[in-house]
């Protein structure tokens, strides 16, 4: 089958309830159980669009795009969110641009051990993000028989992320990502997908970007040598549109036999 046809296949974004609620939640449509299911995590700085290339390559992959921070987001909507005082707390370190506390994303990803087993392949976003979440990981992989099939390192100059970050806008409802400059809704403040309200993050915001560009190099630069080392590493550049990166990835994966 030709990558457009599988990209029109996989075009029905399926609703993640499952990682995005946790608990007993169930996906109204989960990914179809495929023979080979990849594993893929995704890094990236903040703002090199891990969370965009995600989309992409669920289109042309399949699989399920599960990104720690929308858990978090969607717990920030949630009437709930006072009664946990750790949620609290992660809010309020991701509000600040600062990282969640490696016990509190670990079980948050221990309480969804399901959706990494998911049949239909998954595409981690945003986790692991610190040496400590990927040896976590390791051992839950391990334990479950599995095996991540690669991790794709976006790279992209500092200067291009910084005026990418201040133009993002996010879908209030179904997440999707916008740019005002280099990928505007066609109404805008109004989600071409859904009709949702487009807002800037918190996190987005000028002075959580320098906490989080300071998290990212100290906590999580170094997973790029720590999967170099374990030989899973591909590092592909972040410049160019969406669909050039996404191009490149797919490319890459192929070449590798992790696709
Ligand atoms: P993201 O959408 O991946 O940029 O995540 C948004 C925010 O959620 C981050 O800035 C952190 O505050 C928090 N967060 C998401 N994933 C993790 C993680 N794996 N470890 C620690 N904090 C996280």
């Amino acid at each position: 089958m030709d990558r457009q046809s599988k990209m029109t296949m996989n075009n029905a974004k399926n609703n993640r309830a499952a990682w995005l609620r946790g608990g007993d939640a169930e996906c109204d449509a989960p990914p179809k159980p495929v023979k080979r299911p990849r594993r893929l995590v995704l890094l990236g700085a903040p703002g090199s669009g891990k969370g965009t290339q995600a989309e992409l390559l669920v289109r042309n992959l399949g699989g399920c795009h599960l990104s720690t921070g929308d858990i978090f987001r969607t717990a920030s909507c949630s009437e709930d969110k006072v009664a946990s005082p750790a949620v609290r707390e992660a809010l309020d370190a991701m509000a600040k641009g600062e990282l969640v506390r490696d016990e509190t994303v670990l079980d948050m990803v221990r309480e969804r051990a399901a959706c990494l087993r998911c049949g239909g392949g998954v595409l981690l976003d945003g986790f692991p993000r610190t040496v400590a979440q990927a040896d976590a990981l390791a051992d839950f992989l391990i334990q479950q028989n599995l095996r991540l099939d690669a991790v794709i390192n976006f790279e992209l100059p500092i200067d291009t992320i910084v005026r990418r970050l201040g133009g993002r806008r996010t879908c209030s409802d179904c997440r999707a990502v916008f740019h005002t400059e280099s990928h505007p809704p066609r109404e805008e403040g109004v989600c071409d997908h859904c009709g949702g309200a487009l807002l800037q993050r918190d996190d987005d915001r000028p002075e959580a970007v320098l906490v989080r560009m300071a998290a990212y190099e100290r906590e999580t630069a170094p997973l790029i040598e720590y999967y170099r080392r374990r030989g899973l590493l591909l590092n592909v550049s972040a410049d160019g549109s969406p669909e050039t990166v996404c191009e490149r990835a797919v490319r890459l994966l192929e070449a590798d036999g992790a696709v």
